[in-house]
């Protein structure tokens, strides 16, 4: 069946054709460590990580590249303001090492906690920065680039279809832009590829290049570090929406200038998680939740933030809100009961071609998580045997991520009790208190214990 994906670049669903199959070059555009991710972030690799998983259920073997933006992120999006990681080691008194270091470990936990798998390769920009010096050197030899009294900048005039990804008007940018003055830029879309060390303040992260003292522009990170560990096997490239206009557009730029050839075949775009009101949860915005705070504060298992985030569509914005959570605990706990029961009666066996064919139909079709879910409850509720349902589900939860075999673990509980504890968990959905009060001393009566957890509910012998 064939594999359909929004191509931001077209603006329509593609079939999906890897230079190199059944290999599948794959970058993700990575966090950029001077602060927590925010659940926002996290949303655009959950769904980075169903892209990857997606396309293993497909039968390719996904090489994933992520990088780590640990230098040279301004806090302005047109390489204006401070760095980002430099400013957030002065606030915090350590090194901007340490800051990147502390930070990346950090990320490196929630998408553990999130059940995302882990690139092929992590790559920091601090690592890689002679890859990106000789790059900004073939801009230079080939006449795209200039020099001003901050840095070396490239010159957006001079590359045909700089628009061609954001679709912008592009003179409407050029005024548009222009607000923000930079002088001695020729064209207000031109941005920097190195930046010079400011003289009268020594940074704690810089390098020599060919053109004095200082550190790489944002962009140029991603274009050396995917040239470098994908090779010619540039298929997919993806972030979230907030990159197609500026750090795509450019890494689009600067990269088919060096190479003359096609920079990714198919670029991918994750909407925002949007707070009430409608605004982007934003780190600069300072109006964020981490997964730990979230996960406390709501008493939930993180995987059931992986969960809500399947219930909207990738490319449609998210609405966080603490109902929204706690009903997708609920879901969450409600589909780990299906496959214990499951487990408690069955050994699963072989997987059924039909309800397979329809998950994957879902999930081929853009990665539509929220139609993959109605399979799932439809296969759930059809009359196969319990064996082919429970292998079934497993092989489902391949792509949804959510440890369902993990389910099982524990002691099984006897089919009345389940029925109680189910319909509790039911009654917790909706919201009716008194009725799930009355469900836990029903449960507690047939001598049962019952614990709210962040786990959701427990119920045991005790
Ligand atoms: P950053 O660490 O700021 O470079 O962002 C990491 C990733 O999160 C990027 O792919 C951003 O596009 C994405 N992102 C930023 N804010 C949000 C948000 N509110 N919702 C979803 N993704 C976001
Ligand atoms: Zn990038």
């Amino acid at each position: 069946m064939e594999l359909q994906l929004y191509n931001t670049m077209s603006r329509v669903k593609e079939v999906f054709k890897p230079v190199h199959p059944p290999k599948v070059g794959l970058y993700t555009c990575g966090p950029t460590v001077y602060n927590y991710a925010h659940i926002g972030n996290l949303r655009t690799y959950i769904f980075s990580d169903i892209l990857k998983r997606v396309l293993t259920y497909n039968g390719y073997e996904v090489n994933h590249v992520m990088n780590i933006t640990d230098v040279g992120h301004l806090t302005g999006d047109r390489d204006m303001g401070e760095d980002k990681m430099e400013s957030g080691a002065r606030k915090e008194g350590k090194s901007a090492w340490e800051i990147a270091e502390y930070y990346t470990q950090a990320f490196k936990k929630d998408i553990v906690q999130l059940n995302i798998q882990e690139p092929t390769i992590w790559c920091k920009a601090t690592e890689t920065i002679s890859e990106q010096i000789a790059l900004i050197q073939t801009l230079e030899a080939k006449g795209y680039t200039y020099p001003t009294s901050d840095g070396i900048y490239f010159d957006t005039s001079k590359f045909k279809d700089y628009t061609k990804l954001s679709h912008q008007d592009l003179e409407a940018l050029q005024e548009g832009a222009r607000v923000e003055k930079n002088p001695e830029k020729r064209n207000a879309t031109d941005f920097a590829l190195w930046k010079f060390s400011p003289r009268d303040v020594r940074r704690q992260m810089e390098w020599e290049s060919p053109w004095g003292i200082g550190f790489p522009g944002w962009h140029i990170e991603c274009s050396a570090m995917s040239m470098k560990y994908l090779g010619d096997m540039l298929d997919i490239h993806c972030g979230g929406t907030d990159h197609v206009d500026v750090h795509h557009t450019n890494e689009i730029a600067q990269s088919e200038a060096a190479t003359g050839k096609p920079f990714f075949n198919y670029w991918m775009h994750g909407a925002f998680l949007i707070i009430a009101g409608g605004k982007k949860m934003a780190k600069s915005e300072g109006n964020f939740l981490t997964l730990e705070r979230t996960v406390a504060d709501n008493a939930i298992d993180p995987l059931a933030y992986r969960f809500a985030a399947f219930q909207t569509h990738y490319r449609k914005p998210m609405e966080f809100s603490k109902d929204a959570i706690i009903a997708a605990q609920n879901g969450m706990q409600h589909l780990r009961n299906q496959a214990r029961t499951l487990m408690d009666s069955a050994q699963p066996t072989r997987v059924d071609p039909e309800y397979q064919e329809k998950f994957m139909q879902a999930v081929n079709n853009d990665l539509n998580m929220p139609q993959a879910l109605a399979v799932v409850q439809d296969m759930l509720k059809s009359e196969l045997p319990a064996p082919i349902k429970l292998a079934t589900l497993f092989d489902y939860d391949q792509v949804m991520g959510l440890n369902l075999k993990d389910a099982g673990a524990g002691q099984a509980l006897p089919a009345d009790i389940q029925a109680l504890a189910d319909a509790r968990i039911k009654a917790r959905k909706e919201k009716q208190w008194a009725l799930s009060d009355q469900l836990r001393d029903r449960i507690q009566a047939l001598g049962f214990v019952v614990q709210d957890t962040p786990q959701g509910m427990k119920v045991f012998k005790p």
